[in-house]
């Protein structure tokens, strides 16, 4: 059995650095990081996505602000709010919660963030310095990722290392960092053929698709390291005890919320992998931590301190 490949302790140590350099700054220049984040429309995941991270702004002395706009709002009118952010020298970084309503696009809203605060790392300027392998705002999910690989001295170089997803929020900003660690990388996606076949041929499984359970035992090499990305709501009762048997901590997460959350991994792959990211607890603490490290970072650049 394989050893589970926790993020919250990890993450918490990144946010503990990142609370006595804000102290730092603070005393130093009386100045601190401010993160701005902008929710357009409704969406309830995307409201605790956004206040987890105003949370955590507080707990490590980041000034934040969020900007709730109703869900029809015009590009217009948000690009017109996100260049009065680019403008305001008192902001460091700036979010737009994604999805957006589907009446907006997407690209030109990111592309309408200032490079320099773009703290999520999507902008085109960012995702470009990457294949320059250049300095720059990286994607806070491949980020994390490679953070937590790291931190277990899992060897990068020359893994062959399989991505399942190629979003540009995870698979391909993270398919072009593992290629900068010298990995040898292959991105798969739903038209792939053979996809078991290619997946467990990988010393590094990294899944990020957006289906519960899918990758089963069959994907994974025995003794492979495997990152599960996904998060997953699901309310099916059965399919839960499918998953877990007589889990009474699932129980008890269903029962308080009406749903758990799981990843795109089968639970059973720990019987074959060296390690396995759980789900909550994996890689969703980093991609956090790995946004206030980003705001850190752009203040630091914005204010000449590196
Ligand atoms: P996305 O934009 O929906 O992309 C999904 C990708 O998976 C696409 O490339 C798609 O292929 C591929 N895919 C879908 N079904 C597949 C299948 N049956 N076989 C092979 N590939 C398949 O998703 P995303 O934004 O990258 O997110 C993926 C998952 O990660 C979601 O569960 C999301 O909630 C989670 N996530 C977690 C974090 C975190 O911090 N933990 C951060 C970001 C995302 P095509 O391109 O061919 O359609």
């Amino acid at each position: 059995m394989g050893e589970w490949l926790e993020g919250r302790s990890l993450a918490e140590k990144i946010k503990e650095e990142i609370k006595e350099e804000v102290l730092y700054y603070r005393k130093k220049i009386q100045k601190v990081p401010k993160l701005v984040g902008i929710l357009v429309g409704e969406n309830p995941a995307s409201k605790i996505y956004l206040s987890t991270k105003a949370k955590n702004c507080e707990r490590l002395g980041i000034s934040s602000e969020i900007y709730y706009l109703p869900e029809n709002t015009s590009l217009n009118d948000l690009i017109k709010k996100i260049d009065e952010l680019n403008e305001n020298p008192e902001v460091d970084g700036i979010l737009v919660q994604l999805p957006l309503p589907s009446h907006l696009n997407t690209f030109q809203v990111i592309c309408a963030i200032s490079p320099e605060k773009d703290v999520d790392g999507f902008h085109p300027y960012n995702l470009g310095r990457i294949l320059h392998n250049e300095e720059g705002l990286r994607a806070c999910t491949p980020l994390g990722i490679i953070e937590l690989l790291k931190s277990k001295n899992i060897p990068l170089e020359g893994a062959r290392v399989v991505v399942i997803g190629r979003s540009l929020i995870v698979g391909k900003p993270l398919a072009a960092m593992l290629t900068n660690e010298n990995a040898t990388v292959t991105v798969c996606h739903s038209r792939t053929k053979n996809l078991p076949k290619v997946a467990s041929e990988a010393d590094i499984l990294i899944v990020a698709i957006g289906k519960p359970a899918f990758v089963t035992s069959e994907f994974v090499k025995e003794d492979a390291v495997v990152v599960d990305v996904g998060v997953n709501r699901v309310s099916d009762r059965n399919k839960i005890k499918e998953l877990f048997g007589d889990n009474r901590e699932r129980e008890e997460q269903f029962e308080k919320k009406g749903y758990i959350i799981i990843g795109d991994v089968h639970p059973e792959v720990i019987n074959k992998a060296s390690y396995l990211t759980p789900v909550p607890g994996g890689v969703g603490p980093l991609t956090v931590a790995m946004l206030l490290k980003n705001t850190l970072k752009a203040f630091k650049k914005r204010n000449n301190l590196e």
